[in-house]
């Protein structure tokens, strides 16, 4: 078995799925390389900052309703709960729920605590969250620094056992450990696996969603409803007792291969639940394939083409308006793998030359033991597109923008959205996970580029008033030149 629930903690990317964060080539080299293992990370002898495992572990598991998370880690560690919060606030005005703060906490590590240890701290902490939060379950999320200084997390939980009545799981997400930061979703992942969830009582026709904040919930509800399947929404905005029973589900579904691959394969591997491994389902042929999984996971293959064939003779005409309006425009892409990969694909479906895809990370393989189903599909189509991995490196990317200068700039991070508009190229942030989702998304979205690529205003001002960090002298340089040569 590819993932191990006996071992206290995620293997980490690099090591369990040959992830990497450094390369440039073509869409269909890197696929070539991944398949036959030829593949290698180009490090870089220079970068700028990027997020961390921890920070990532922390988002997603601080989104269980009841749940609480403590932080062993100094203040700062935390700092991302600011847009957890924020975040949470979104999915919350999405179900209509009143607002309440995530309940997350920090141990405040000090430089003392580096010397002397701080498990009295975390103790005092994991019972503080416990009389504060009244959670159903406690997780705590490690650091740098707890790592560093090996501070023995298990046996202070497994002290506080007799104690605190709920599931008290330690999540193994030190920021250093890894490069990609999707390795915190797996020690989310781990920790609920091994902490919470129940092995199944009986089989239902619940349908296991991974999703980030579940826009589409009402969509997806109705959807799956017609082919008598009940979904339920994982990870954040459910509850512990949910969780507890995601292995009675008849599938799991994700609306990302980064984030769902994990928890989707344990839950196949331990409990014969099946995860269905295709497209994402965003434009066309990723609602296509994702749909046909479902289908065959759950013997629901005839409801699902009937579905598939109403719904595309439907969006048939607008798509090809659409298509005929952007055709010519220019794109470059730059997100997580998954999305990346698959939004390049809803790009060229609406008639978009995809100029250049960049990703934050990528998966040689997934846990199911191919290559990226969107990647393969990239590689295996008529265009064979410029490619980059970096961990959200500004600098690389800024000169790919100078140089290619496209009508838009797609991503789903402000972190870059907001320099390509400081450049003056027309931005497109999907800050939600189900834009372009499915056969009304692909629509909607192209809409929404068509917005963006016919009125520029705000970049072309913003571009006009602002001064770059990056000088003229440096955007004409290579911009990977701090990639080291590929080795043998
Ligand atoms: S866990 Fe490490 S990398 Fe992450 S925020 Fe803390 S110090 Fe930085």
């Amino acid at each position: 078995m590819a993932i191990n629930v006996h071992s206290p903690e995620a293997v980490i990317r690099e090591s369990r799925l040959g992830a990497i964060t450094g390369y440039k080539g073509t869409i269909r080299e890197l696929a070539a390389q991944a398949s036959c293992g030829a593949l290698k990370n180009r490090e870089r002898c220079f970068t700028q900052t990027s997020a961390c495992s921890s920070g990532c572990a922390q988002f997603y598991l601080s989104g269980i309703v009841d749940a609480a998370v403590v932080n062993h880690a100094p203040v700062g560690c935390a700092a991302d709960a600011v847009y957890n919060n924020t975040a949470n606030k979104w999915g919350e005005k999405i179900r209509g729920w009143k607002h309440r703060n995530i309940n997350l906490i920090s141990t405040n590590m000090t430089e003392e605590d580096t010397v002397f240890g701080a498990a009295d701290k975390l103790r005092d902490a994991v019972r503080e969250a416990y009389r504060r939060f009244a959670p159903k379950a406690i997780f705590v999320t490690t650091s740098c620094v707890s790592g560093i200084i090996g501070e023995d997390i298990k046996s202070v939980l497994d002290d506080l056992r007799a104690e605190i009545p709920v599931p008290l799981a330690p999540v193994f997400c030190e920021g250093f450990k890894s490069k990609v930061w999707a390795s915190g979703f797996d020690a989310a992942f781990h920790a609920i696996l091994t902490t919470v969830v129940k092995p199944p009582a009986k089989r239902t026709n619940k349908v296991n969603m991974i999703n980030f904040r579940g826009s589409a919930r009402e969509t997806i509800i109705s959807l799956l409803n017609r082919l008598d399947l009940e979904p339920v929404f994982i990870v954040p905005f459910s509850t512990v007792a949910e969780l507890s029973k995601i292995a009675e589900a008849c599938a799991t579904i994700s609306i990302c291969g980064t984030l769902g691959g994990y928890l989707g394969n344990a839950l196949e591997e331990q409990y014969g639940v099946p995860y269905v491994k295709t497209l994402q389902p965003h434009g066309v042929a990723g609602m296509d394939s994702w749909l046909r999984g479902l289908g065959a996971a759950t013997g629901r293959e005839a409801a699902v083409e009937e579905y598939i064939k109403t719904e595309k003779a439907r969006l048939a005409p607008e798509l090809a308006e659409i298509r005929a309006k952007l055709k010519g425009y220019k794109a470059v892409v730059g997100m997580g793998p998954s999305f990346g990969h698959n939004y390049m694909r809803v790009l060229q479906e609406l008639g978009i030359e995809v100029v250049w895809g960049a990703t934050w990370h990528f998966d040689q393989h997934y846990d199911h033991g191919v290559c990226p189903e969107s990647t393969q599909q990239l590689a295996d189509s008529t265009v064979n597109i410029p490619v980059s991995v970096c961990d959200q490196q500004n600098f690389e990317l800024l000169n790919v923008l100078h140089g290619l200068k496209p009508d838009l700039y797609i991503s789903r991070h402000g972190g870059t959205a907001v320099w390509a508009t400081k450049m003056g190229i027309a931005s497109v942030m999907v800050a939600d996970e189900f834009t372009a989702f499915g056969y009304q998304g692909i629509l909607d979205f192209g809409y929404l580029l068509l917005d963006a690529v016919t009125n520029r205003s705000l970049a072309k001002n913003l571009a006009s008033r602002l001064k770059l960090p990056y000088t003229g002298w440096w955007l004409r340089q290579n911009g990977f030149r701090f990639l080291a040569e590929e080795v043998e």
